[in-house]
This record gives C-alpha cells, sequence and structure tokens, in this order.
C-alpha cells in the first residue's frame, strides 16, 4: 500500500536532480573565444580631435531630401581625406550616389569572400525648442571633462573614426588584411537608407560581390542593464525586427460639429486605436530571443538557471515573468504595433469627413507585415476603412552566433576586457544591414562602446557625448579584430 507514494516522491526527486544538474552544467562560455588584442599604442588625444571635426560637420538627415545641407557631407567627405591619409593612399574609395562612402581595403587572398563593415554619417536634427539645453554647442565638437560633446558622437561617427584611425595605425606598420574589407558609410541612416546603404547594396550586388560577412551599428556593452547580471554585457545583434508604417483612414460624417452624430470618424479611430492597445498580436519565444535569453543564464544565480536551464517545464511561467519585467521585455516576444500620429480635421467646429492615423509596427521573426494588416482589419472592423502602405521591411534572418565573425567579434571584447558576459540577442529596433541580405548570410550588429544607461538617452537627445576611454578602446578593438582578417 505504500508503493504508489513511494514511487511518486522517487519520481518527484529525480525530475529535481535532472532540474538541478540542468542548472549547474549551465556556465558562462566565454573561455571558447580566442581573445585578440593589439600591441599598438592609442594617440587618444589626436583621435578624439578627429572626432570632434567631424562633429563641426552639420551632416543632418531629414525625411525631406530636399533639405539636406549636402555641402557639410562634402566637408565631411574632405575632412576623411585630411584625417586619413594613409588609407586614402592604400584604399579604394567611391562615393556612392554622391554622399555615401564605399572603401575597399583589398586583401592579400583573393580567394577568400570580402568583409564589409558598415557606419552612416549622418545625423538626427536638434530637436526644436531644446538647443538651450546642451552643456556643450551640439555642432562643436567640445572635448571637456573626458569627453567628446555633440550629435553624432555615440551615433555614430565614432565608430567611423575608431574604424579609420585603426586602419591608419595598422597601415602605418605595413600591415594587409588576408581578406577584403569593405567600409561602407550610408548618408541617410536616420531617415531610410534608401539613397544611402540602398545604393551601395545595388552596386555591390551588380558587381557580383558577395560577403562572408556584415556588421553593423547595433548592440554595445552596457552595464548595469540588469540586476541579475553583474559584469558588463556585450549584446551582438544576430537579428533585427521587421519594420512596418500603416497609414489607416476612416469614413465618417462630415458637417457642422454643433450637430455631431454618436461618432466622428476622429471617434472611429480612437476606437480603433483603443482595440488595437487592447488586442496585443501573440506572445511568441523565437530562436534569437531565446539564445538571448539562454546566454543571459549562464552569468545569472541558480534560481534563474534552474529555470532557463528547464525551460521546458518553466516556459510559459517564464513568459509571464519576462512580459511583465518592463517593455523590452515584451518587444522581444511579439510583434508590437504603436500609434504615433493621428489627424482629423482642419478647423475646430468642422467635422472630419475622414479621419486618420498611423502605425509604426516592429515585426516578429516568424510573421509578415500581412499577418500585421490581418491583425489591423481586425481592429478597424465594422467601420468604412482604407489601409496604406507607408514603409515596410520583413523580418531579418537569423545570423549564426558560432560563425567566424561572431568568433571573433567576441574574441576582440575579451581583449578589451576578460570579464564580460558575450551575449547574442535579437534587436528590437531596425538598422540598414537589413538592406545587405541579397549578399550577405552573416550579419552581425555590434559596436565596441561601453555606454550607460545614462548616456543611453542622449543618443538622438540632449547632451550627447562619448568618454575618451570608449574612443581609446574603439580603436584597439577594431586594430585587434582587423589585424586578425
Ligand atoms: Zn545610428
Amino acid at each position: 500500500m505504500y508503493i504508489i507514494p513511494i514511487l511518486a516522491i522517487t519520481l518527484i526527486a529525480v525530475v529535481l536532480v535532472i532540474l538541478i544538474i540542468r542548472a549547474v552544467r549551465l556556465k558562462p562560455k566565454e573561455h571558447i573565444y580566442k581573445k585578440l588584442t593589439s600591441d599598438l599604442e592609442v594617440d587618444v588625444r589626436k583621435t578624439a580631435e578627429k572626432l570632434s571635426e567631424t562633429i563641426r560637420c552639420k551632416t543632418i538627415s531629414y525625411s525631406d531630401y530636399s533639405k539636406f545641407d549636402f555641402s557639410e557631407f562634402i566637408k565631411f567627405h574632405d575632412l576623411m581625406k585630411k584625417q586619413f591619409p594613409n588609407s586614402h593612399s592604400e584604399m579604394e574609395l567611391k562615393t556612392v550616389n554622391g554622399y555615401s562612402l564605399l572603401y575597399k581595403w583589398n586583401g592579400t587572398d583573393a580567394k577568400l569572400k570580402p568583409g564589409l563593415f558598415m557606419a552612416h554619417i549622418d545625423v538626427v536634427p536638434i530637436e526644436h525648442g531644446t538647443e538651450d539645453d546642451w552643456e556643450y554647442p551640439p555642432f562643436g565638437g567640445d572635448i571637456e571633462g573626458g569627453f567628446v560633446w555633440g550629435r553624432g558622437t555615440i551615433d555614430i561617427k565614432l565608430q567611423i573614426v575608431t574604424m579609420l584611425e585603426a586602419c591608419e595605425m595598422l597601415l602605418k606598420t605595413g600591415f594587409k588584411p588576408k581578406r577584403t574589407i569593405y567600409f561602407a558609410f550610408g548618408h541617410d541612416e536616420e531617415t531610410d537608407g534608401s539613397n544611402g546603404a540602398r545604393k551601395i547594396v545595388e552596386k555591390l550586388q551588380k558587381e557580383g560581390i558577395e560577403l562572408e560577412f556584415v556588421n553593423d551599428e547595433g548592440g554595445c556593452i552596457n552595464e548595469g542593464i540588469l540586476t541579475s547580471v553583474e559584469k558588463p554585457i556585450a549584446f551582438i545583434g544576430i537579428a533585427e525586427k521587421g519594420y512596418l508604417n500603416l497609414k489607416v483612414s476612416i469614413k465618417g460624417k462630415g458637417g457642422h460639429a454643433s450637430t455631431p452624430p454618436e461618432n466622428s470618424s476622429l471617434g472611429l479611430v480612437a476606437k480603433a486605436i483603443c482595440r488595437i492597445e487592447r488586442g496585443k498580436m501573440g506572445l511568441r519565444l523565437t530562436d534569437p530571443a531565446l539564445q538571448m535569453i539562454e546566454s543571459l543564464g549562464r552569468h545569472m544565480g541558480f534560481l534563474s538557471r534552474l529555470v532557463i536551464a528547464n525551460f521546458w517545464l518553466f516556459k510559459t511561467v517564464f513568459i509571464k515573468l519576462f512580459t511583465t519585467s518592463g517593455t523590452t521585455g515584451e518587444a522581444l516576444l511579439r510583434t508590437t504595433i504603436a500609434p504615433t500620429m493621428a489627424k482629423g480635421s482642419m478647423e475646430p467646429n468642422v467635422l472630419p469627413q475622414v479621419s486618420s492615423f498611423i502605425v509604426n509596427c516592429r515585426i516578429l521573426q516568424g510573421e509578415t507585415y500581412k499577418d500585421v494588416i490581418n491583425h489591423i482589419e481586425m481592429a478597424c472592423r465594422g467601420f468604412d476603412y482604407k489601409i496604406d502602405i507607408l514603409r515596410h521591411e520583413e523580418p531579418s534572418a537569423l545570423s549564426s552566433a558560432n560563425s567566424e565573425i561572431f568568433n571573433k567579434i567576441a574574441g576582440a571584447v575579451l581583449g578589451l576586457n576578460n570579464d564580460i558576459a558575450i551575449i547574442p540577442y535579437l534587436m528590437v529596433a531596425g538598422t540598414d544591414s537589413i538592406k545587405y541580405e541579397c549578399i550577405c548570410k552573416n550579419i552581425l550588429r555590434f559596436s565596441p562602446y561601453s555606454i550607460n544607461m545614462e548616456d543611453m538617452k542622449r543618443i538622438h537627445g540632449t547632451n550627447e557625448r562619448v568618454s575618451l576611454d570608449n574612443i581609446s578602446n574603439g580603436v584597439k578593438f577594431y586594430m585587434a579584430l582587423f589585424s586578425d582578417m
């Protein structure tokens, strides 16, 4: 009569032991990466001054292409030639569509497929009315208090300057890479990249070039971003969500506002938006998010490891906890739909015949823009509506976190500091690198800069700045990486 309880207790004990063994085995695996370093000494002051000069070029991007001041881009091009003479004599430089730059550093082994490093020349404008909130002029490039200040320092002239400075230093030693390396700097990434990155890809495709890898901006090294992981985390993007802007127009009864119907077309817009916000798209744990969670788990305490190592048992609980922990957690696990703009009539006393709103959507891997449109249509049921697609980009493919380039980037990060967690991750925002999918399968998104939460808020905001340590580490990182190419 004791057999059944004894069996049950034994079974529970066995399951517990399995859970614990799996948790204990989930250990950091950073030791698998070969550390990459460079012995060359970086002149931080000189590199900071170069960055400072680039900030003084007002290479501002506007959605309205006719608003661009292209003379500032030409000023930037000339500056590159002056600042990086070795690179300009050793590499082939093509100006693409007038203002984007494509450098080619020929490798010694023509059999190897080339690699390509991206960045962008353009910056976002200063928000009207915030000019006086800047501690230093946004386009002054002041070097003060251990930082270079100004729009574009972190996003992302820093990347252009540190990459080319690394090339300068390596070229001085007579170094030649084995693999051909391209540097592609678009001039309209902050709007949609259709005049810059898109044209560069078209040019490479026309020349029949296939790339071994692409690395673009994206993740960086963050400290204090998660309470459960103490050490700094290098987030290396292995995928990015898709992008969709839709305009939804809803018809109603027009006329004089003194005799309104029960719902004006603007009221129907409000109803549709409420339905969208209440009825979100489904939660799903995709492969890139799973890889991210698993690698983070390796650096967490025992209880978290117990859950993450035993996903087969705790998946549902985990998703619940993860999505209630904050908006970023949720954005990783579902397609998001954000209503951002709305328009009714032009006058206070006129009922709008048609009202409209715009939604900005970020599509999760495994769904398509058509799924999002179906979802919006559900929210508009019963209304006389029309949906226009303003811009769309499907979710990216998934790049491997075991590729040679991933391992090298991880190795160069650990060359800066051995105590950093290497985490492949899903970017919830978009980059221009997605445009390279037609000529490349290995697309990563990573910049080697250590950015805390406070400086993170300055990107696209006020008082953007970058520390001199980041400038120095950036050059060291790229020297170590390029010398292993
Ligand atoms: Zn950027």
